[in-house]
């Protein structure tokens, strides 16, 4: 046997012996794959379980998921982030509908033909749903693979990229692609861990070349990030006055939160710390509210909050808001909501928070101003 054959062997043998039960494991159909893929870039599996069963149980196939409106698509994603995610996943089922007879594509090409399916997720489907001898490299497939081929270089850039994504393919064995590409993310999640790798338990240890090298932590290589742009932004908790419901504004279809939902908002360059008071900050608001026909009297300031996104650090500082006139139709992007009914919108995940923080769980302390 060559060395690359008692590696995929041996990661096929421990495998089989150790894979944790998953629910997308257990009936891999291609749209259930596809899924639980896109759910799980950038997401932990804790995370993503009770996602996946609600998303399965309100979506149990593409045709439902196609005939949904975006915001139920979006209201059962809120939470999980990088919303983007789920707009493409609503109009790749769209597409495998309108072109596809609602069976997702069974190669490579026609999965990479979808919105929102790279190479990665066309690999996973192909080889999980189908078998088919497709390679992946993703996060946990780098480190396993930089370990054990001693890989030095930058694993994001070109030429280490591409070698990176020849062996994922040269070390899948014959018929096996469906075990074989889920052990090497399995050993990348369970044993090969970015810190403390259990390399005693690792049945490809005999052939690490991080291992032998002693270089297991420094590998793979760590490129710098770029620091997070900071940004603020100021909210208004407007709430009706006759009616105690609340007014929430739906983001454009691109950008920051695309097409979720959110109090009226408005950016602004700094938010002052408490001793400088906050009037620039709430002219801006009041001008901001009065522009979209409002009469609102703009309350106190309570405590800000933090949200880290993937390229920003954002701070949001919340004012309570009182509205004694509205127009009577503002239009598809707007709209009043009960204060009951906040939790099932889909609401970008600072929205939530603020939702959670200050009017369905308020707690009096968190006042500032
Ligand atoms: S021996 Fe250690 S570093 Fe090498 S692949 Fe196994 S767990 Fe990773």
């Amino acid at each position: 046997m060559t060395r690359m054959t008692e590696v995929s062997q041996g990661l096929l043998g421990w495998y089989r012996a150790h894979r944790r039960t998953l629910p997308w494991r257990e009936e891999p159909t291609a749209y259930r794959v596809w899924v639980s893929e896109i759910m799980l870039q950038q997401t932990q599996v804790v995370t993503v379980i009770p996602y996946f069963e609600r998303w399965m149980a309100a979506f149990p196939d593409v045709q439902t998921l196609a005939d949904a409106p975006i915001d139920d698509v979006l209201a059962l994603w809120s939470g999980l982030g990088y919303y983007r995610r789920a707009h493409m996943l609503h109009r790749a089922a769209r597409v495998v509908v309108d072109h596809h007879d609602g069976a997702l594509p069974d190669t490579l090409d026609g999965l990479l033909s979808l919105p929102g399916v790279g190479r990665y997720t066309a690999g996973a489907i192909a080889s999980i749903a189908f078998n088919l001898p497709a390679p992946i490299v993703d996060g946990n497939v780098i480190r396993v693979l930089c370990r054990l081929e001693g890989i030095e270089t930058d694993p994001r850039e070109g030429a280490t990229n591409k070698r990176l994504w020849s062996l994922a393919e040269a070390l899948i064995p014959e018929g096996q692609a469906r075990d074989f590409n889920q052990s090497m993310m399995e050993l990348g999640a369970l044993v090969c861990s970015p810190r403390n790798p259990d390399c005693q338990g690792c049945p490809v240890s005999k052939w690490c070349q991080a291992l032998a090298t002693d270089q297991v932590a420094k590998l793979p290589l760590k490129v710098k990030r770029k620091a997070k742009r900071p940004m603020a932004l100021a909210c208004a908790m407007v709430q009706q006055a006759d009616t105690g419901r609340f007014l929430l504004v739906q983001r454009p279809d691109k950008g920051l939160f695309a097409g979720l939902w959110e109090f009226p908002s408005v950016e602004v360059e700094r938010l002052p710390s408490v001793t400088q008071g906050d009037r620039q900050v709430r002219g801006a608001l009041a001008e901001h509210l009065t522009s979209m026909g409002l009469e609102v009297s703009l309350g106190a300031s309570v405590s800000r909050l933090q949200h880290i996104l993937t390229h920003i650090r954002l701070t949001v500082q919340p004012f309570e808001a009182t509205c004694t006139k509205a127009p009577a139709q503002m239009g598809p992007t707007v709209r009043w909501v009960e204060r009951d009914e906040l939790d099932g919108q889909p609401l970008s995940a600072a929205t939530r928070k603020l939702v959670q923080r200050h009017i369905l769980n308020p707690e009096p302390n968190l006042r500032l101003l």
